[in-house]
């Protein structure tokens, strides 16, 4: 069983990674994003108290988001990968208590490091399948029929956080805000730092070995 964090800026391919990962490991994939992204969109109290932050880039507050763990964390006896969370000193620490209760502990952070002319790059070419979730890139994974999702026929969309604007904002949010989190992890001997700049194949190998070490 693997408790692990996957660490990155918005753009890292950190999602897409983690997805594939959990897939692969039998892990719960426990993506914050997506679960809010769902949460507005089912217009549940949980969206309509993070729909603003969402929206324009920011951080939802730190006492929201442990809340949400707690709850996705509560009855689950299963590993897990996090994708989007901690990004937080605070959401690192208030995690350590949650997994304390619980009897558990984080085995490992994964850290997917990627210029930050990459990121704006993937974040403005990134589409998604409305219907399955399947993620494209426009310049690297083009869909073969335009705004045509290929697993499913459902229809393309670019997230409305994929704009120039918030997706500087996110960015800036990223580096001030997340990547404190990344010597927080390395002080408790956790982290592992992966060149994510490179193909998906190449970084999923890197990311391989380097859970196979903690395992
Ligand atoms: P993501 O899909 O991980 O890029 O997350 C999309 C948006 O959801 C972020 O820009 C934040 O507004 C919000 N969000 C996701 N995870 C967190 C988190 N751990 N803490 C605060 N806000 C979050």
């Amino acid at each position: 069983m693997m408790r692990l964090v996957f660490l990155g800026a918005p753009g890292s391919g950190k999602g897409t990674q983690a997805k594939k990962f959990s897939e692969k490991f039998g892990l719960v994939h426990i993506s914050t994003g997506d679960i809010l992204r769902k949460a507005i969109k089912d217009k549940k109290i949980l969206g309509k108290n993070a729909q603003a932050y969402v929206e324009a880039g920011e951080l939802v507050p730190d006492d929201i988001m442990l809340e949400m763990i707690k709850e996705e964390l509560t009855g689950n006896t299963e590993g897990f990968i996090f994708d989007g969370f901690p990004r937080t000193l605070s959401q690192a620490e208030g995690l350590d208590r949650i997994l304390d209760e619980l009897g558990m502990n984080i085995d490992g952070a994964i850290n997917l490091e990627v210029g930050a002319d990459i990121l704006v790059e993937r974040l403005a070419a990134r589409r998604l399948c409305k219907s399955c979730g399947f993620e494209f890139n426009l310049k690297t994974r083009p869909p073969r029929v335009e705004g045509e999702c290929d697993r499913c026929g459902g229809e393309l969309y670019q997230r409305s956080d994929d704009t120039a604007e918030v997706i500087n904002n996110r960015l800036k949010v990223y580096r001030e805000k997340t990547g404190p989190i990344e010597d927080f992890y390395r002080a408790r001997g956790l982290l592992m730092s992966v060149d994510g700049g490179r193909g998906f194949d190449e970084v999923f190998g890197s990311i391989s070995e380097m859970v196979d070490t903690v395992r």
